[in-house]
């Protein structure tokens, strides 16, 4: 699918959920989640059909997220019927990393192509006051776990906040001790993001300079579907990358729409256009009429984001990360 500024879209990213087991401070409210009913989040038939039209359309890659995917029934299931819809070449997951270890043997057996953890800090009270849940074990237990199914790409996320005590250089470490990519993710002002400034790739070269080897841009193969890039370092088994949405802008690059856990079409994460699939789908129309809707979602597909204009930016999303799918 091409969009009107000739962007090639082939990447959907579908929310499965809008729960969650953490309450990352970036992310969600402390007390107070409005969640929404759930005979208003999309069944799992509902999901195949959008995600097969959306493939007759072009969609070559899927990424399931939410709220927290795997507190969602069924997840290993759905992977299965979305990875053998004609077109679909991958099927990846984003997960904070708690139920993985029990399901990733299920996960992997239903033919997953990819995973990136969230990890944000190896410090277990840093990781408290982020997530405000104590569950850093679950996730380290699920990272050894994923490691033993060397078929699964493996990606580990961390949106530095500027906490001391976060110890990226503790995080990084994970990709000098396996062969696994460490990406940085800078904080987007999107929901309770705006509350924090984060820190800039290059605060976060400097910081990783400071106790490894010196960053050396990676100009090999392409890795991966996205804007993530890599840099490698001496001695490190995997690599070190940066998805660095608001210092280095990569809208141009876009690739992507998102599916929300009530089925709305969202085009770009800062603002609400898009179309409401759900409503179509529930209201018995045809794939035609369905393909019609996607296609004119996608040629009012926003330029890119305004994160950095501090004029108002009208139409733009209220809602925060788990409630739009990140
Ligand atoms: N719960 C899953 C997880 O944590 O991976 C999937 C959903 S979560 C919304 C997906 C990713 O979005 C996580 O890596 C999270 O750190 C990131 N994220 C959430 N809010 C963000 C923000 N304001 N800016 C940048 N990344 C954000
Ligand atoms: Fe949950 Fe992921 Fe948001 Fe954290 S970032 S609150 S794990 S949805």
């Amino acid at each position: 699918m091409i969009d009107r500024c000739g962007r090639n879209i082939d990447y959907l990213r579908v929310s499965v959920t809008d729960r969650c087991n953490l309450r990352c401070i970036y992310c969600m409210p402390e007390d107070g989640v409005e969640l929404v009913d759930r005979s208003f989040i999309l069944q799992e038939p509902e999901i195949v059909r959008i995600c097969r039209v959306m493939a007759e359309l072009g969609i070559r890659k899927i990424k399931l997220t939410g709220g927290e995917p795997l507190v969602r029934a069924g997840i290993p299931s759905m992977v299965e019927k979305l990875k053998s819809l004609p077109g679909i070449e991958t099927v990846t997951l984003t997960t904070n990393g708690i139920l993985l270890k029990e399901q990733m043997a299920a996960l992997a057996g239903a033919g997953l192509d990819g995973l990136n953890i969230s990890l944000d800090t190896v410090n277990p009270q840093c990781y408290e006051k982020i997530a405000r849940r104590n569950q850093l074990k679950n996730t380290l237990e699920a990272i050894e776990e994923a490691l033993k199914y060397p078929q699964v790409s493996l990606k580990i996320n961390c949106v530095p906040l500027g906490i001391e005590e976060q110890d990226l250089c503790g995080v990084a470490q994970l990709a000098e001790k396996h062969p696994i990519h460490v990406r940085f993710i800078e904080m987007m002002p999107i929901g309770y993001g705006r509350e924090f400034t984060g820190m800039p790739e290059e605060e976060v070269v400097r910081v990783l300079e400071q106790r490894f080897p010196p960053l050396i841009p990676y100009q090999g193969e392409r890795l991966g579907n996205g804007p993530c890039h890599y840099y490698t370092v001496e001695g490190f088994q995997g690599k070190i990358g940066f998805i660095s949405a608001v210092s280095h802008k990569f809208c141009g690059d876009c690739n992507r729409i998102r599916l929300t856990s009530q089925g709305f079409l969202k085009t770009c994460l800062q603002y609400t256009a898009g179309r409401d699939l759900r409503a179509i789908i529930r209201d018995g129309k045809t794939d035609e009429y369905l393909k019609e809707a996607i296609l004119e979602a996608l040629s009012e597909k926003p330029e890119g984001h305004a994160f950095l204009e501090k004029a108002r930016v009208d139409k733009t999303e209220k809602l925060c990360m788990s409630q739009i799918g990140g």
